[in-house]
């Protein structure tokens, strides 16, 4: 009787936009794949569900998914100074009774198998509610093959390296990935007595429990990375590339009567760069005026989403409250006016997928997060590298030393990025031999991007394997 269940996928977001969109994209493209799969999200929380995670949860069709937040949990008990990775990880512990109770609640109907759970890289704890309901453990990795290379051998660097990672003297050397200094390896990682550390540490230690990890990237965007790591060793999860997981966009919307979808539509083809820093990235009131400066010395047109400035690079990652301070209020005096004719500047947020697939966009000026690459590759737009906060550093040196599809504006001293600097990497973009270069590049990772995710793509071959064994099982 039970051979007859559909098999049922649970997946477990921690907090963060960036981890549920690409979930959600790849249930989707699960219950595609395989009409006889249902699943649901059950969302652990720190606050009130956030419109935009009620909007991204929508995407979901409602006959075989359903989605639920479970009750917000406490951090307050943290000292003010925890790190954002802190803060998630024990969301997800605090959240595993209410997790429990609702699988009690799945496991009863008896038309459906719990088959697998899937979690994304801080999600291990909810391992230990594997056995009780047969399910499978699974890990989603949001960002790169390299990325999650660097978690698989964390706890063989921690054995060995004694200080700060930063300190060490030579690049860590992953299997298959560029050399990567210290000081660029994810921001969690920089402080090893912090919480957030032993938190990176102890999920690293539990990857090892997975039956399988998907993976956020492509064989053709990583196949170094990807190859090392699908090296079978004992104990080492097989891995599956099963990017990029973007969320499509390029299509008709409510957004389209945006100012500034109209404004790209009156510009040259190609001619814009596009600059922003995701969801929630932030600079200093000086870096706000060089950038200010930069732009404008460049004489290239541009289309800037500008947040108010703040001492941390990712004051808004949850949208507390910064959103309230006028962002243009920030700007250098005259600078509006004097760069209206090649530039808009738009207030804390774009319809980003848009803009990247519109034809006059040229250029990107990014955080580097995974899922602005990804979207940018998706639509073959070339980079300049501005690496913020978390593993952003690490993506940076990917593209601009593994993959060369970016150009990076150095720090000078203090850490403070130039307006010359800014203006010379900019036109260099734009405009360049080298830009050209790279933009070509990117119209074939464009290509590969497409074919990865078409049938007997790369991509489409690996999720079908995992997903192979979530219906045999
Ligand atoms: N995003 C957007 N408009 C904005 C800023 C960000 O639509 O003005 C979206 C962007 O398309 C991407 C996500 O927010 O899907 C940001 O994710 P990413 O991994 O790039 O960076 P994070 O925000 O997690 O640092």
């Amino acid at each position: 009787k039970r051979a007859e269940c559909r098999p049922h996928i649970v997946i477990v977001p921690t907090p963060g936009m960036g981890h549920l969109i690409p979930l959600v994209q790849l249930a989707n493209r699960i219950l595609d794949s395989f009409p006889s799969f249902t699943l649901s999200f059950l969302v652990p929380t720190m606050d009130a569900p956030s419109k935009a995670q009620v909007a991204t949860l929508a995407a979901l069709p409602l006959d075989r998914a359903s989605s639920s937040f479970l009750p917000p949990v406490s951090t307050d008990d943290l000292p003010p100074g925890a790190k954002i990775e802190t803060r998630i990880c024990l969301t997800l512990v605090r959240s595993l009774p209410t997790l429990r109770s609702r699988l009690v609640d799945l496991a009863r109907d008896p038309t459906r198998r719990l088959s697998a759970l899937v979690v994304d890289l801080f999600g291990t704890d909810a391992f230990d509610l594997c056995a009780e309901f047969g399910m499978k453990p699974y890990i989603f990795f949001p960002s790169t093959a390299m990325c999650l290379s660097l978690f698989l051998h964390l706890p063989e660097l921690d054995a060995k390296v004694s200080c700060e990672f930063k300190d060490v003297g030579e690049p860590v050397r992953l299997p298959g990935c560029v050399p990567v200094r210290g000081e660029d390896l994810l921001d969690p990682v920089q402080d090893r007595k912090n919480e957030a550390y032993k938190w990176i540490l102890h999920h690293a230690k539990r990857y090892r429990l997975a039956e399988g990890i998907l993976v956020n990237t492509f064989f053709e965007l990583e196949e170094g990375a990807i190859k090392a790591l699908q090296r079978p060793e004992p104990g080492k999860p097989p891995v599956y590339p099963v990017g990029p997981l973007v969320r499509p966009g390029s299509g008709k919307g409510k957004d389209d009567a945006s100012e500034c979808l109209r404004w790209l539509d009156e510009q040259p083809r190609g001619s814009v760069l596009f600059v922003s820093f995701g969801s929630g990235g932030t600079h200093t009131c000086d870096q706000l005026t060089e950038l200010a400066h930069g732009l404008e010395m460049s004489e290239q047109r541009f289309l800037w989403v500008v947040r108010a400035p703040n001492d941390t690079t990712n004051a808004t990652f949850f949208n507390s409250g910064e959103a309230d301070r006028d962002p243009l209020g920030f700007l250098p005096q005259g600078f509006l006016e004097r760069t209206k004719e090649r530039g808009l500047v738009i207030p804390s947020w774009a319809p980003q997928i848009k803009v990247l697939s519109h034809e006059s966009t040229g250029g990107f000026l990014t955080h580097c997060g995974w899922n602005s690459i990804l979207e940018s590759v998706d639509h073959g737009v070339p980079f300049i590298a501005w690496p913020l906060y978390a593993e952003q550093r690490m993506n940076a040196v990917m593209l601009t030393e593994d993959l060369k599809v970016a150009l990076q504006p150095r720090a000078g001293p203090h850490g403070l990025i130039s307006r010359g600097e800014i203006a010379v990497t900019v036109r260099g973009l734009m405009e360049g031999e080298e830009g050209k270069k790279i933009r070509n590049k990117m119209k074939d990772l464009k290509g590969a991007a497409v074919k990865a995710l078409s049938e007997n793509g790369s991509s489409i071959k690996a999720l079908s394997e995992a997903a192979l064994k979530w219906k045999s099982q």
